[in-house]
């Protein structure tokens, strides 16, 4: 039939639902990562052929890597776009190029096996040097050499313009530099083959309001590029070709989902307070300096944390410490009258800084990770360090350590920090020598020596990510044991309820900034329990605030000592939903 529209069937996807919301746009295939290719022998006549291919797969990267610069740079600025100039160096790197032809005409194996396995021997050569610039250059090769595999294989979008347009990600996996990498104007969604909830790569995409679906097998092959897809954040759904049924359905969800956002616009301003008068302070996470703008947007009371590990991602070198005096000092004016608490550097486990020495590790969870990793490389946290001194003359900037399992690394982290201020005094450089010093309270081991701990610092806060992942022993990215990975199991309540206690006992206060906090579903347990600050996903502040506003704190503390008796997680959580949905249903999903 001449010019009829070819009707194609909808399909459905499921996978693990890690950050709201709805989108419909074409899809971005991000290919495996790993793709190999096999020597395949070609004849001598075919060789000029080959060549052509492997000069228009480079100009075709170029052209690529050209598009991406001139979108990161006006999206996000020029600083940020130049880690391509370094990419940009590869595809015109005439060593590379040279080996390339060379070995095609020796050994007559196609262009793609030709390619691969030079630029791995390449590689291969430059991690062998000690030198952190070189080593850098690896990881630009590898990125740069996947691009012109996908070009050569015919795997890359047909032009470059397809990065040009709003699209969806699909992708076996997704790193949290990758995540921070994002062109916010361009990517409305992704969905990953692999993940879980608490990964940084989920967080992220939580904070900068992206609906994220992950853990969904298979998807790279039964998507195309360019292929219709809408994602249901709320769900875990990725559709294919949503039928005009389909799309009507999702639209007055929308409008449902817009009309809760803007009734909660309504209670921006005010205070989060119980409906007995308990103020809960409510603050925001925030992983990158320039989500500050969405602290106040949704009536945060400051920063509960800040993750600045994610300033020395993405780049060949870490950040020096005017940098990031800028940074925290920005981020603290922005969020005056109230404070931001700054967490020093917490690289390893899934986030991965090439600007740092990291070696890799058989368990990056349980290695040289967080304060671990600052105190065997004193000269980068001392950068730090000085740079949060530095910047804390506005007297509203805390600063806490990450991972703390025992006393000594708070006490030698401490020491550090008052090297910092008489260096910083004997050079005649304004600092803060009041600021105040917090721990996260993340590992069991810190929950048992609370009592300990709360004599030497001012404030605790909870980071229930990895103490759920630490307690119950259960990879917090592993979407195979997910089902284990349980806030409400009884020994997370006992272990809250503990540093609590301690901290109470020592007249500190307890926070939360683990993923707990903005979850709605959670609220009465942990007011019920006695923490006096929720640290919660910008985004996810609203829903916090009014549900906040909901409770009665006597009877959530009745409801945390009825939960604490129980032995049974699903049970637990039953008992919170139960109060949430009385007093709040109209927020929940
Ligand atoms: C946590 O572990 O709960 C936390 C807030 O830190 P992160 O998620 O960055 O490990
Ligand atoms: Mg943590």
């Amino acid at each position: 039939m001449r010019g009829a529209k070819k009707i194609l069937t909808e399909k459905r996807f499921r996978g693990i639902p890690v950050a709201h919301g709805i989108a419909h746009f074409p899809a971005l295939v991000h290919f495996a990562e790993d793709e190999e290719v096999f020597a395949q022998t070609v004849p001598e006549h075919t060789l000029p052929a080959e060549i052509a291919r492997f000069e228009a797969a480079l100009i075709a990267t170029r052209i690529e890597l050209l598009k991406i610069q001139q979108k990161i740079a006006s999206a996000i600025g020029s600083h940020d776009a130049s880690i391509f100039d370094a990419h940009l160096l590869v595809v015109e790197d005439r060593t590379l190029i040279d080996e390339v032809l060379r070995s095609l005409e020796r050994d007559h194996f196609c262009i793609e096996y030709v390619f691969q396995e030079v630029a791995r021997r390449y590689c291969r050569t430059l991690e062998a040097i000690d030198d952190p610039y070189l080593r850098e250059r690896v990881v630009d090769i590898e990125d740069v050499s996947r691009r012109v595999l996908r070009h050569l294989l015919g795997k890359a979008p047909q032009n470059a313009a397809a990065h040009d347009q709003p699209h969806i990600i699909i992708a076996h996996n997704f790193t949290p530099s990758d995540t921070a990498q994002l062109n916010r104007e361009l990517v409305y969604g992704f969905v990953t083959e692999i993940g879980s909830k608490t990964s940084h790569t989920a967080i992220m995409a939580r904070s900068l309001e992206i609906p994220a679906i992950v853990g969904m097998q298979g998807i790279c092959q039964q998507i195309q590029i360019g292929d219709d897809i809408l994602i249901d954040g709320y769900n875990g759904l990725l559709i294919l070709n949503p039928s005009e049924s389909t799309l009507a359905e999702y639209e007055s969800l929308s409008r449902e989902k817009e009309e809760v956002v803007e009734r909660l616009r309504l209670i921006r301003e005010t205070a989060s307070t119980t409906r007995d008068g308990r103020h809960i302070v409510l603050s925001a996470n925030i992983d990158l300096p320039d989500e500050m703008s969405d602290v106040a947007a949704n009536g945060a009371e400051g920063v509960g944390l800040f993750r600045t590990e994610f300033l020395y991602l993405n780049r060949a070198t870490p950040p020096n410490e005017d940098e990031q005096f800028q940074h925290y000092r920005s981020a603290a004016e922005q969020a005056l009258p109230h404070s931001v608490i700054i967490r020093t550097l917490d690289i390893g486990g899934d986030k991965v800084a090439s600007s740092l020495d990291i070696r890799e590790e058989e368990n990056p969870f349980l290695g040289c990770r967080a304060i671990r990793f600052c105190l065997e490389n004193p000269r980068i946290f001392k950068t730090q360090l000085r740079a949060i001194l530095r910047a804390a003359t506005t007297n509203n900037i805390r600063v806490m350590y990450p991972m703390i399992s025992g006393i000594e690394e708070l006490r030698r982290a401490n020491a550090i920090l008052e090297e910092c201020k008489q260096e910083l005094s004997v050079q005649g450089i304004p600092f803060n020598p009041w600021i105040e010093v917090g721990v996260m309270i993340e590992t069991p081991s810190a929950v048992f020596i609370a009592d300990h701990l709360a004599r030497e610092v001012r404030f605790f806060s909870i980071g229930t990510n990895d103490l759920i992942q630490y307690a119950i022993a259960v990879d917090r990215l592993n979407d195979r044991i997910a089902h284990l990975y349980n806030p409400t199991h009884p020994s997370i309540l006992r272990m809250i309820k503990m540093v609590v206690e301690s901290a109470r006992a020592r007249g500190i206060w307890t926070g939360v900034c683990g993923e707990m906090a903005s979850d709605i579903l959670l609220t009465p347990l942990l007011i019920g329990l006695g923490v006096e600050e929720l640290s919660a996903t910008s985004a996810a502040v609203p829903r916090v605030k009014k549900a906040v506003q909901s409770l009665d704190s006597a009877a959530c503390v009745k409801l945390a000592a009825q939960a604490l008796e129980s032995d049974d997680s699903a049970e637990i959580l039953e008992l919170s939903r139960a109060m949430a949905m009385e007093q709040y249903g109209d927020l929940m999903d």
